[in-house]
């Protein structure tokens, strides 16, 4: 078995047909209500939603759908709330989703603490486990929902490039699965292409993240008891998470910083082996388990992007940024902010408005969502990088299973983090001296 290092790189060999040189013809352009760029879960959410609204939406993917795409493949309880939303939680449910009824983490020097989806105060689970589910069950049953509506779906369409105009966006060029050019103009333009989005880059909103961390991911079979619970195992500079999709499936994650995988880019399975020995706890637990799948890797992980200047265009998912996979909030993050785009677009539609300031407004409520939980992952990032500090609040929490089921909320999305900070004080948390 032979591995794969995945990092999807732009090149534009259709650009120049696109554009109406040599090899290609622009037809007439194709005009909708709406050009969403990606139907991974972001894109697939925005286009059920606006379908929903009665919008002619056209919807563009450079691959056949579902693709593979690396992932942990855990999704938090909030997650389900809007998948059931889209329509699509009961197809998952149907497709053997697993019921992950909490998370062990477990530190550097073995301390181990299970935390529960339960409900924090006034804070409830959508339902009260997260889920396993592999991304080609989830990609699908959202795209077949794109399907069966009333939306022009192209797979296997490559967005090119951004039409500006007069510090509009109007819309994308494209070109088929034959390189044929495609032109399609809109008011509003949703980039929702991911990692590499190139709605993101072609307005220079995209910039690499000073944390450079590659993951590597495979599937393991024969993990004792690994059915109901996700596990988290920190050992700085790594962190691994077993998430159990079903009965003999548990995907297998390994974050490492960029610079260690480097010069093992051709013999990923090497390091991969090489680097679970390291991690004394979770080499302990894959005593016995078998890899069934090539180990692929992906990195770097994180990514910086501002907000367009320009007004008729939005960017949801990933290609609004990416962080770090630790807490597992990215399809939520995808899927929510799918769903404050959703808003803000229909609201300017109607009101014949899709200026940047317009526009702004999703913005804003992105903040609004998702600061409290970036400012957690940020401070996060302090505590797994660090072996004394990931043992003492791995012991800390240990001691304060109320602390670690608001933590628990909040890597599930229905905790807000200010009621992590209340629920950490009342624990009595001090600094280790
Ligand atoms: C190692 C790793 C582990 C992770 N683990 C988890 C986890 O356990 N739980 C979790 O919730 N999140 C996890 N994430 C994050 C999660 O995978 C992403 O946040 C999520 O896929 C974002 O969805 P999206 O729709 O924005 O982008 P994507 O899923 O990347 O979809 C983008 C779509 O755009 C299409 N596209 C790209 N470029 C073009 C173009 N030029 N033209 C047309 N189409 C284009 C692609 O084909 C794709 O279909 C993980 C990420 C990584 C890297």
């Amino acid at each position: 078995m032979s591995g794969r290092v995945t990092e999807e790189r732009h090149g534009f060999p259709g650009a120049l047909r696109a554009l109406g040189g040599p090899g290609g013809h622009v037809g007439a352009p194709r005009h909708a209500d709406v050009v969403v760029v990606g139907a991974g879960p972001a894109g697939a959410a925005i286009a059920i939603l606006l379908a929903e609204h009665g919008l002619d939406v056209v919807v563009l993917d450079r691959a056949a759908l579902p693709r593979e795409k690396i992932c942990g493949e855990y999704l938090s309880p909030e997650a389900a709330r809007v998948l059931d939303r889209l329509g699509v939680l009961k197809a998952l449910d149907a497709a053997g989703a697993a019921a992950l009824a909490g998370m062990r983490i477990t530190a550097p020097d073995g301390t181990s603490v299970v935390g529960r989806y339960r409900p924090f105060g006034e804070f409830r689970p959508y339902r009260q486990h997260a889920m396993g589910v592999a991304r080609e069950t989830l990609d699908g049953a959202l795209v077949d929902r794109v399907r069966s509506l009333p939306l022009d779906l192209r797979e296997e369409t490559r967005v090119t490039d951004v039409l500006v105009e007069g510090g509009q966006v109007v819309g994308v060029r494209a070109e088929d699965r034959e390189q044929r050019p495609l032109e399609v103009r809109a008011p509003v333009v949703v980039g929702a292409d991911g990692r590499h989005s190139i709605v993101a880059q072609r307005l220079g909103c995209r910039s690499p993240h000073a944390l450079q961390r590659l993951a590597l991911a495979t599937y393991v079979r024969g993990v004792p008891e690994c059915r109901e619970l996700g596990e988290i195992f920190v050992d700085p500079p790594d962190y691994a998470i077993l998430n159990p999709l079903g009965p003999e499936r548990v995907n297998l994650s390994v974050v490492v910083p960029l610079a260690h995988a480097a010069p093992w880019s051709r013999r990923l399975e090497d390091f991969m082996t090489a680097r679970v020995r390291q991690l004394p706890h979770l080499a302990r637990r894959l005593a016995g388990a078998e890899r069934v799948a090539p180990v692929r890797a992906l990195g770097p992980l994180a990514h910086r992007v501002t907000p367009p200047r320009a007004g008729g265009v939005l960017l949801v998912g990933d290609a609004a940024g990416f962080y770090d996979p630790f807490t597992g909030e990215g399809v939520f993050t995808a899927l929510r902010s799918a769903e404050l785009a959703a808003e803000t677009v229909v609201r300017a539609l109607r009101a014949g408005d899709v200026s940047a300031a317009a526009l702004a407004a999703y913005e804003r409520a992105r903040r609004a969502a998702f600061a409290g939980k970036q400012r957690v992952t940020r401070a996060l990032q302090t505590v797994i990088a660090h072996r004394r500090l990931a043992n003492w609040t791995c012991r800390a929490l240990a001691r304060r299973p109320g602390a670690l089921d608001a933590l628990l909320g909040v890597f599930g999305d229905y905790v807000p983090p200010r009621a992590l900070a209340s629920a950490v004080s009342g624990a009595g948390f001090r600094t280790p001296r």
